[in-house]
C-alpha cells in the first residue's frame, strides 16, 4: 500500500424527503444563493418546487440559472458567474447530476478569477479559491456530487476537459433515491456504467498489497450488478435505488483509492468521444472500458483473474490464467449489453473519421494511464478495436 491523505468532507443527507430539508443547510453556508439546474426534469417531476419552497421556509434569496446540457458547456458556465457577481451570490446549489454539479464548480471557480475561467482546465491558473457550493442529486452517476472534480466542454475546438481540487468539494449533498425512479432506463444505465468505471478505474493498479481496497470494491461493484437490473425492472424498487445511489458516491470519494495508483485512461479516451460527439458519458464508457481491458489484461493476468472470479463469479480455470481473465472481460461487456448500453462505436453512432484526432488529443499531454501508458498509437488501436 501507498502513503496516502484521505479526507472527504462533504456532508451526506440521504433519505426519502431529504430534499425538503436543502434551505436549512444551505442556510449554513449562505444567503443568496445561486440555483443552478438542467434542462427541466426537476420542474417536470416537482423537485424544483420542493427545493425552491425549503429555500424561501429557511429565508435563503436565490437567483436561478436552468438549463445545463448534459456534457455541460463552457458557454453556460460563463453566463453564471456573470449573473453570479452582478447578484453577489455567496453560494450555489446544484439540483441535477454530474453535469450541472459540474457547471456549478467551474461558476465557483470562476467567480474569483478575472481572466478566462477556461485557463483552469488547460492549467494555466491555479485554482486558489472557489464559492461554497451544494448539492441536491438527481441522478447517480458522475460521483460529482462528492467529489472534487469537474469536466466541462469548450465548443470551440470541441475540447472537454476536467479540473480538481478540494476547494470545489461540495459542501453537503442531498441525496434522495425517490427522485431517481423517473430517471429513464437509459440514463440508469448509463449511470450505472459509469459507477463501475470509477471503480475499475482504481482496481486495476500496479500497486501490491492494496486487499482492503480490493474487497470494497469488489463489493461495490457486485451491489451495482445486483441492483441495477431490479431498478431497470421495477423503476420505483426505493431499495434497489438506493443502494444504487450510494455506491455511485462511494465509487467517486476517493475512498477506492487510497493507497494505491489509479488509472484513468478510459475516462480520458472517453472523453473524447462525449466532448466531440455528445454522447452520454456512460454509454461511451461502456464502449471504452472493455477494449481498453482487452488491449492491457496481458499486462497483469492475475490481477483480471481475480476480478473474473471474485466480481463475476468465474469458475476459475487454474491452468489456464488467461483464459480465466478474459472471462471477466466478456462478462462486463455482456453485462452492459444486457442494461441496454452500446458496446461498439458502431452502436453508440460514431463514425471511424476522426478516430485519429481523437486519439491525437488524447494524449496531447503525453502518454495516459498508469496501469499500462498509452501513447497516441495505443489510444486509436483501442478506438479501433472498438468500431464494431
Ligand atoms: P447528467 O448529464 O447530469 O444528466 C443526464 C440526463 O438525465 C439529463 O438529460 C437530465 O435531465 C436527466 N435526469 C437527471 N436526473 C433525472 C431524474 N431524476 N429524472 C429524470 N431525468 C433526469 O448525468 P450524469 O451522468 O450525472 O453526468 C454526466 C456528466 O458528468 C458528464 O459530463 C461526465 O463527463 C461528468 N462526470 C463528472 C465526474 C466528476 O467527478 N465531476 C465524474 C464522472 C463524470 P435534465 O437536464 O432535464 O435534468
Ligand atoms: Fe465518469
Amino acid at each position: 500500500m501507498q502513503n496516502f491523505t484521505f479526507q472527504n468532507t462533504t456532508k451526506i443527507v440521504f433519505g426519502r424527503d431529504t430534499e425538503e430539508e436543502v434551505g436549512q443547510y444551505t442556510a449554513e453556508h449562505g444567503s443568496k444563493v445561486l440555483l443552478h439546474y438542467g434542462g427541466g426534469s426537476i420542474k417536470k417531476y416537482g423537485t424544483y418546487d420542493k427545493v425552491v419552497e425549503s429555500l424561501k421556509k429557511a429565508g435563503v434569496d436565490y437567483v436561478e440559472l436552468g438549463g445545463v446540457e448534459p456534457n455541460p458547456k463552457l458557454s453556460l458556465v460563463k453566463e453564471g458567474i456573470k449573473l453570479a457577481r452582478e447578484e453577489n451570490v455567496d453560494f450555489i446549489l446544484a439540483v441535477g447530476g454530474g453535469s450541472v454539479i459540474d457547471s456549478a464548480k467551474a461558476i465557483s471557480v470562476g467567480y474569483f478569477y478575472d481572466g478566462d475561467v477556461w485557463d483552469f482546465f488547460t492549467r494555466e491558473a491555479e485554482i486558489t479559491e472557489a464559492l461554497p457550493i451544494g448539492v441536491v442529486l438527481t441522478i447517480p452517476a458522475a460521483g460529482s456530487e462528492s467529489s472534487g472534480a469537474s469536466v466541462v466542454t469548450k465548443m470551440d475546438g470541441m475540447y472537454k476537459r476536467d479540473i480538481g481540487s478540494d476547494l470545489i468539494r461540495p459542501q453537503f449533498a442531498i441525496m434522495n433515491p425517490e427522485i431517481t425512479f423517473t430517471l429513464p432506463n437509459y440514463q440508469t444505465a448509463c449511470g450505472a456504467v459509469d459507477i463501475m468505471a470509477h471503480i475499475m478505474e482504481r482496481y486495476f493498479t500496479n500497486t501490491e498489497n492494496v486487499e482492503l481496497t480490493d474487497r470494497l470494491s469488489e463489493s461495490a461493484l457486485k451491489t451495482i450488478i445486483k441492483n441495477v437490473p431490479e431498478v431497470l425492472k421495477n423503476n420505483e424498487d426505493y431499495a434497489a435505488r438506493a443502494e444504487v445511489m450510494w455506491t455511485g458516491t462511494i465509487a467517486h470519494n476517493n475512498l477506492l483509492g487510497t493507497g494505491r495508483e489509479e488509472d484513468w485512461s478510459s475516462h480520458g479516451i472517453e472523453h473524447e468521444l462525449s466532448g466531440i460527439y455528445d454522447v452520454a458519458h456512460g454509454a461511451g464508457l461502456a464502449v471504452v472500458f472493455p477494449a481498453w481491458m482487452e488491449y492491457v489484461y496481458q499486462h497483469d493476468l492475475e490481477r483480471f483473474a481475480q476480478f473474473a472470479v471474485r466480481v463475476w463469479d468465474v469458475d476459475p480455470d487454474f491452468k489456464d490464467l488467461e483464459w480465466t481473465a478474459r472471462q471477466g472481460i466478456k462478462k462486463t461487456r455482456e453485462f452492459f449489453k444486457s442494461i441496454g448500453m452500446p458496446v461498439t462505436l458502431e452502436g453508440l453512432d460514431v463514425p471511424a473519421d476522426r478516430l485519429e484526432e481523437m486519439a491525437e488529443k488524447a494524449t496531447e499531454n503525453g502518454p495516459i494511464g498508469n496501469f499500462v501508458k498509452l501513447d497516441t498509437e495505443d489510444v486509436l488501436n483501442i478506438y479501433k478495436s472498438a468500431l464494431k
